[in-house]
């Protein structure tokens, strides 16, 4: 049969997004279908709670926005977006004493931590940051291309760094510093005292000093508004409302891209895929879920140390022992009593987000994979321990659970918002063992959350994914 488009897109994440703007962009017949009534996946804001309010349903900051070699080469600022920098990119509560304050300024944060921990955090960050350079493009590709000769050293000093567990890691930073790395470990999801949880901790640790961890005015959203408007003047034809549940429904292209997670692809694609991707897909492991709470605010989050108002993000836990115990639950099918928290307070910097005077608060937890608890109470018992009198504050809450998130996409299954557990092992094969892990066989790719880089708001998936097509079309 005659291929109608030279590229069909499946889902429009920022990684499909990405994907068919860059085909666009160089005179290829596009087609991008998604199953939602608008673009975006992780990136949309709504109305959850009361009128007046917008809330991120899923990405709130973006390091990677605004790092990604991509994203900054595609220029979304032109297209209206707007990043706003609060003053501290994260905050560190602590129970009983001063909360550490994650500055933009390495020194400042240094002495945050205090004494020797200071000193040991500056300098595996200066460390880092030396490394960066050289190897932001390994390390936001495949995992098992060769590494080219000048990238040799800076590997050698960054592999150790980020294979160590956080729960050895971060007690060489004393521990006030080791609190902060236990809250950037656990964006990974990971046990702290898994190998590797220190390499999410070492990137995104790396990235607050680097880039900040910035908001995007209005929302997450604004990615995907600035990333509509360049796929529709580049021609790329778009179809909402349109779930694919059979790749015999697609029309004939001559690749066919999915911005779909390997659990969907494994179903989807399952006998079109040679044994050995099957099988590797089926083994593929999931991460744990979530629970989120997003709430409409009467004012300002009462925290304990004033100063973590500073903040665009908080990283409720306390110290190192409480987040590994909260993390290690998780994966032995519990959630704890006294969770660690991720939360964002947006309006603080973001006026426009909410009606004058109040606030949004966008806070989430880990569960097990399929978790399907309510965990509303605990959440708040957490929010009340960092600062006193929050429950008093809210005018209205919204909550979703893991089978709400797997309904609002069907990538997150179970819960799993990073498209596969992020353990050693999967970095590399991400989702199997090869060097073009972007190509799933004939003329069928995949972008998502489940090939490197990994999850976030990068879009550097489509960016590999697009590269893998031209080399395999030609
Ligand atoms: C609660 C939450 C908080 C997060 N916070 C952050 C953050 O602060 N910063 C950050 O960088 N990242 C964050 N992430 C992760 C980030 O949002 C994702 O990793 C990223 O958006 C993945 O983009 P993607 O293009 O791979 O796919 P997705 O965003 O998953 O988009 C896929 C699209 O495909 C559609 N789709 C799915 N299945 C089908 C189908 N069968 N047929 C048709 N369409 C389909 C979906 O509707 C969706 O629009 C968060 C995620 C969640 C859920």
């Amino acid at each position: 049969m005659q291929s109608k488009y030279d590229l069909v897109v499946v889902g429009s994440g920022v990684n499909g997004m990405v994907c068919a703007l860059l085909a666009a962009q160089r005179g290829l017949s596009v087609l991008l279908t998604e199953g939602q009534a608008s673009l975006g996946g992780g990136v949309r804001t709504r109305s959850l709670t009361l009128e007046g309010f917008r809330h991120d349903v899923c990405s709130a900051v973006h390091p990677f926005g605004r790092c990604s070699p991509v994203l900054r080469g595609l220029n979304l600022e032109a297209e209206g977006l707007e990043w706003i920098d609060p003053p501290a990119p994260v905050a560190h509560p602590m129970l009983g004493e001063d909360a550490v304050m994650l500055y933009r300024d390495l020194a400042r944060t240094a002495s945050e931590i205090g004494s020797m921990g200071g000193v040991v955090y500056r300098s595996l960050m200066t460390v880092l940051q030396n490394c960066w350079d050289i190897l932001e493009e390994p390390l936001l590709g495949p995992a098992l291309r060769p590494p080219a000769p000048k990238t040799l050293l800076p590997l050698a000093v960054f592999g150790p760094m980020a294979a160590a567990p956080a729960s050895w890691l971060g007690p060489l930073m004393g521990r006030r510093g080791a609190a902060l790395w236990a809250g950037l470990a656990a964006h990974s999801l990971l046990p702290m005292e898994s190998p590797g949880s220190s390499a999410v901790a070492c990137v995104l640790g790396l990235l607050a000093h680097k880039v900040g961890w910035p908001l995007p005015r209005g929302g997450a959203s604004a990615i995907a508004q600035a990333l509509e408007k360049k796929l529709r003047t580049a021609g790329v034809e778009i179809k909402l409302d349109s779930w694919c549940t059979s790749v015999v429904d697609l029309p004939p292209a001559r690749a066919v891209v999915f911005d779909l997670t390997a659990a969907q692809l494994s179903s989807l694609l399952g006998p079109r895929l040679v044994t050995g991707r099957r099988k590797s897909l089926n083994r593929y492991r999931l991460g744990p879920g979530i629970f989120k709470a997003d709430y409409a605010l009467r004012e300002p989050v009462p925290w304990s140390d004033p100063r973590v108002a500073e903040a665009g993000t908080i990283h409720i836990g306390g110290d190192l022992q409480a987040i590994a115990c909260s993390e290690r639950a998780v994966w032995q099918g519990r959630v704890s009593q006294e969770p660690f928290l991720l939360a964002v307070q947006p309006t603080l910097f973001d006026p426009t987000r909410a009606p004058e005077g109040k606030h949004t608060f966008w806070v989430y937890l880990h569960t097990p994979n399929g978790w399907q608890g309510d965990a509303t109470e605990i959440l708040e018992h957490q929010m009340e321990r960092f600062a006193p009198g929050f429950k008093e504050i809210v005018l209205r809450r919204s909550v979703m659970n893991v089978a709400d998130f797997q309904e609002y996409n069907p990538n997150y299954v179970g819960g799993d918002i990073l498209g596969g557990a992020n353990t050693l092992y999967q970095v590399v094969a991400r989702p199997f063992l090869s060097p073009d892990p972007y190509h799933l066989g004939g003329n069928m790719f995949c972008c998502s959350a489940s090939v490197p880089p990994g999850g976030g708001v990068h879009g550097m998936g489509g960016f590999h994914a697009f590269q893998s097509v031209l080399k395999h079309l030609g």
